[in-house]
């Protein structure tokens, strides 16, 4: 059985915040439950089925937390804020001392104390100047001699990363976005006692100051008032977090292991596990992701890596826009990625898995913990009875309820990469 081992494969394919609860303009299905995918149930039908606790039952996963659990790992003890994950998925070489901020360009007002009152957290989200923008403020010098470097990169629409590099910077430091429109801007507190931590959060409130001044000068903002859009002339951090040091999968497997993602959160969570990233033409993270051409750029990526994970964002999105027929439609796009998948790849070698990172509930437009469906197929799998892949369905399929760590060494197991325990 050895010999075979090396050409055994695996992809995981995540669709993100997939599992649901009944919804009553559905006839109390669920999305998985009112979509047509004949693919995903060809693959239940062939494969063992259960039900995952991303995190643990009844704990709502963030995307970056279900992720890292959906790899083998246990969040509680690696996870160190969203900022990080987004700064390696752009890109950034993200160093260990640097402090990741997300951000957002938004629409400010300036009141009569210099605090700032936002209009709009996303400055109309479609922001075709974003990386006009971002050029302008990557680099930004701070005054007074703070020996900090700042740099930005657009990421998608009206999001950034902003990440702060320097000496004595402390990651425990509170957002300066308020998170509601008509809400004043928060000054940055520091959120331990520690010197560092304090002179982050000042550090972070002159970067407001210094934001506002070099965006509101900006051409490109006056040119977006004459036109009756709203400015962009700010940007909201939150979610501080430094390089997260998390063992790589290969030197817990032995696999090389690979991503096809549209989305920089996803590309960074990737990374920081030590996976290749395939950046895909068309790959948008978006309704409008080209899946065809991500299911052909992972099939490829199955030919130099033993392990590729696939990324499809759209079910999270139309759930969190309370969308049932939407996210109904994305399912389908789903099913159809599968299709493509699994035509392109040698079913002989290759298992398939797939799953969700957390339920999306259309009702609330939320993420929620309710576990997600499972399905694993591929040589030697033992079959259960389940014919669908959804979240009822599969309550009742033979790989039973499952925590999401315990995903990898499951599929490891299955291409003879998990070892033995004992003699
Ligand atoms: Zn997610
Ligand atoms: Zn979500």
């Amino acid at each position: 059985m050895a010999a075979a081992s090396t050409t055994l494969k695996v992809v995981l394919v995540v669709a993100d915040g997939v599992g649901d609860r009944p919804i009553r303009s559905l006839n109390g299905k669920t999305p998985l439950e009112a979509a047509r995918t004949p693919t995903l149930d060809r693959l239940a039908t062939e494969g063992a089925t259960g039900l995952l606790h991303v995190i643990a039952p009844g704990v709502p996963p963030g995307s970056d937390t279900g992720h890292l659990a959906l790899f083998g790992y246990d969040p509680y003890n690696c996870y160190t804020g969203r900022g990080a994950f987004e700064a390696l998925g752009a890109g950034l070489d993200l160093q260990p001392a640097d402090v990741a901020f997300r951000g957002n360009f938004a629409t400010v007002q300036q009141l009569k104390d210099k605090t700032f009152k936002v209009v709009d957290r996303r400055a109309g989200r479609s922001l075709p100047e974003a990386a006009a923008l971002t050029a302008l403020i990557d680099g930004l010098s701070l005054p007074r001699g703070l020996k900090v470097k700042v740099l930005v990169r657009h990421t998608a629409e009206h999001r950034c990363v902003v990440v702060l590099r320097g000496a004595s910077l402390s990651v425990h430091v509170g957002d300066t976005d308020p998170h509601g429109h008509g809400d004043v801007m928060l000054t940055s507190q520091p959120l331990d006692r520690t010197p560092s931590a304090r002179r982050t959060a000042g550090l972070v409130d002159t970067l407001t100051q210094e934001f506002y001044r070099a965006l509101s000068a900006t051409p490109i903002n006056a040119k977006r008032r004459q036109a009756g859009l709203p400015e962009a002339n700010m940007v909201l951090l939150r979610g501080a977090g430094g390089l997260p040091t998390i063992p790589p999968l290969r030197d817990i497997y032995g696999v090389r292991t690979a991503c096809v993602a549209g989305g920089a959160l996803y590309k960074g969570v990737a990374r920081s596990v030590g996976m290749d990233i395939i950046n895909v033409p068309g790959a948008t993270a978006s309704y409008d992701t080209d899946v065809d051409a991500k299911a052909r750029a992972a099939a490829t990526a199955l030919t130099t890596h033993d392990y590729v994970f696939v990324h499809f964002k759209a079910t999270d999105t139309a759930a969190h826009d309370k969308d049932p027929t939407k996210k109904v439609a994305m399912v389908e796009k789903l099913d159809h990625l599968l299709s493509v998948l699994a035509s392109q790849i040698n079913r002989d070698q290759t298992y398939i898995a797939v799953t969700g990172d957390h339920t999306t509930a259309c009702d609330l437009g939320n993420h929620t913990g309710d576990p997600v469906p499972l399905l694993v197929t591929g040589p030697g799998v033992r079959s259960d009875s389940v014919t669908r892949f959804t979240e009822r369905a599969c309550a009742a399929g033979g790989l039973g309820h499952l925590r999401g760590r315990d995903l990898m060494s499951l599929l490891m197991n299955y291409v003879e990469r998990t070892p033995m325990f004992g003699a």
